[in-house]
């Protein structure tokens, strides 16, 4: 937009004519929205489209009409309130000697008269208030950057001085007793606090990087173990797949997506629907992110030999009813684990893989025969996270033609039949109670995959990942672009979030 003004300086004649194609009449907004009057109208007052008066005469900018027509979701800008703009202030006002002095205090004793400790506090409450899932400080060559993932998406960032980029990187190294005169090797550490009386469980990770230390500290969601099976997967008939799985007692049961996308709250919430008086479970996780009561867990530790196999091998002697390995990585594990589903105990576990029939190929990938991986698995989960749409804003705008060649190419990469689509869409927006965000926490979207005789037999002649998708299609699976399609026409997500974790 600057550079659209200047250039105008120099050559008003020109930039007038370039504005004014840029800008819209009234009717040619409403025939590009293909709505009416009085819907504009509504649109412009509750602040989802805007337009300039010229005179009596409404103008809409047509880069305007078009962010509208995308649903583009409003940018993650964050207001951060006073705490940490005024525990900088309190840091800035010190000289540098005073701070150095006030530091060294603060690194023996740490309390909130330590204007450090204040800000490193200001910094995680804030990412505890905006439902931050971790807080990113990264040194850049002018200014010391943070932010903050909220709902799987960065925030814009707020940027604070580099001057205080060693310091904050000495003071979370303090607070989890690390090594904080080493700069130059990585580290990494657990932070237990307790703010408004809640206890919080950070991960903070410091890497050494071009500017200073760049951390991140992981926000641990608490209570991840009490979530019940219900509260997470929405869909009646697909919750009751995956208990009837879990209740069957024996072979694997496997959840498979990308980094973040729910796999460890999923297995949590399975392993505590099944602890029980009765039944032996034992867990292989890197790292345990959740004590639960009831359950023998052990971390592994590969630098001293305690590797998911070794330690798999050593369980399977613990004689348990249950196992979950939180992830096959390698064929030994992959190995380890189908036998001991063949063996009769149930078996949770995760891999990476994009959907439930590239999983089944992944599993073949780590050397596992045909015929071992249709014995042994059970059920395989594909999931996503999609962002749920604050219900306070939450707004329709009409569908476009682009809206529907994009569900067109989401549904047909899936190999899923074309639905019949509705006329309009929903839209975030952003309001208050959302901190301006437009959406509000996450939901779970999966798909189900059962190994039915015709899988089988299709895994036994290497049949491909789409052939396996489009057979469990053919036999009843609701693939994750129809799962993602559904949230969009009950109006929870919108269709620009579903494409963004859904990979074409
Ligand atoms: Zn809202």
């Amino acid at each position: 937009m600057k550079n659209k003004k200047s250039s105008g300086k120099k050559n008003p004649a020109k930039t007038d004519s370039h504005t004014e194609n840029n800008l819209l009449s009234l009717d040619e907004a409403l025939s590009t929205l293909k709505t009416t009057r009085s819907t504009l109208y509504r649109w412009i007052a509750q602040g989802l489209i805007h337009g300039v008066k010229a005179g009596r005469q409404w103008r809409f900018e047509k880069q305007e009409i078009e962010r509208f027509l995308t649903g583009q979701a409003p940018s993650l800008s964050l207001n951060l309130g006073s705490s940490i703009n005024s525990a900088v202030q309190a840091l800035e006002t010190l000289n540098p000697s005073k701070a150095q002095q006030e530091y060294n205090t603060a690194v023996s004793a740490p309390d909130c008269a330590d204007p450090l400790y204040a800000l490193a506090g200001a910094i995680i409450w804030a990412g505890i208030e905006l439902g931050a899932s971790d807080i990113h400080i990264e040194p850049q060559s002018q200014q010391l950057r943070l932010r903050y993932r909220i709902d799987g998406v960065m925030s814009d960032p707020v940027e604070l001085s580099t001057k205080l980029c060693a310091p904050l990187a000495e003071k979370f190294k303090s607070m989890f007793k690390g090594n904080v005169q080493e700069k130059n090797l990585p580290q990494d550490g657990r932070i237990q606090l307790k703010m408004n009386s809640q206890p919080v469980d950070l991960r903070v990770n410091v890497l050494p990087s071009l500017y200073g230390e760049s951390i991140v500290i992981r926000i641990m969601p608490a209570h991840r173990a009490s979530v019940s099976l219900e509260q997470i997967i929405t869909q009646d008939n697909q919750c009751e797949q995956l208990k009837q799985a879990l209740g069957s007692g024996y072979g694997q049961i496997i959840f498979t997506g990308p980094v973040s996308c729910g796999k460890t709250t999923l297995a949590y919430s399975c392993l505590n629907h099944l602890n029980r008086n009765g039944v032996k479970i034992l867990t292989v996780e890197d790292p345990v992110e959740q004590p639960i009561d009831g359950i023998i867990q052990t971390q592994i530790h590969p630098s001293s030999g305690r590797t998911f196999a070794n330690i798999i091998r050593s369980i399977l002697r613990q004689d348990p009813d249950i196992l979950h390995v939180s992830e096959i990585r390698e064929e030994i594990t992959a190995q380890i684990c189908a036998n001991a589903a063949l063996a009769g105990h149930l078996v949770l576990s995760a891999l990476h893989a994009k959907t439930a029939a590239a999983a089944l190929k992944r599993l073949a990938d780590l050397s596992l025969p045909p015929f071992v991986i249709a014995d042994s698995v059970r059920l395989i989960v594909a999931q996503r996270l999609v962002r749920r749409l604050c219900p306070y804003c939450r707004a329709e705008r009409p569908l476009t033609e682009n809206d529907r060649l994009r569900i067109t190419r989401i549904l047909e990469a899936q190999g899923q039949q074309i639905i019949e689509l509705p006329e309009t869409i929903p839209h975030a927006v952003g309001c208050d109670k959302c901190k301006k965000l437009g959406y509000q926490g996450r939901q779970l979207i999966t798909e189900m995959l059962r190994i039915t005789p015709e899988i089988a037999s299709a895994l036994a002649r290497n049949a491909t990942a789409e052939e396996l998708q489009a057979i469990a299609i053919g036999q009843g699976m609701s693939s994750l672009a129809s799962e993602g399609m559904r949230c969009v026409t009950q109006g929870t997500t919108t269709i620009d979030d579903v494409y963004s974790v859904i990979e074409l």
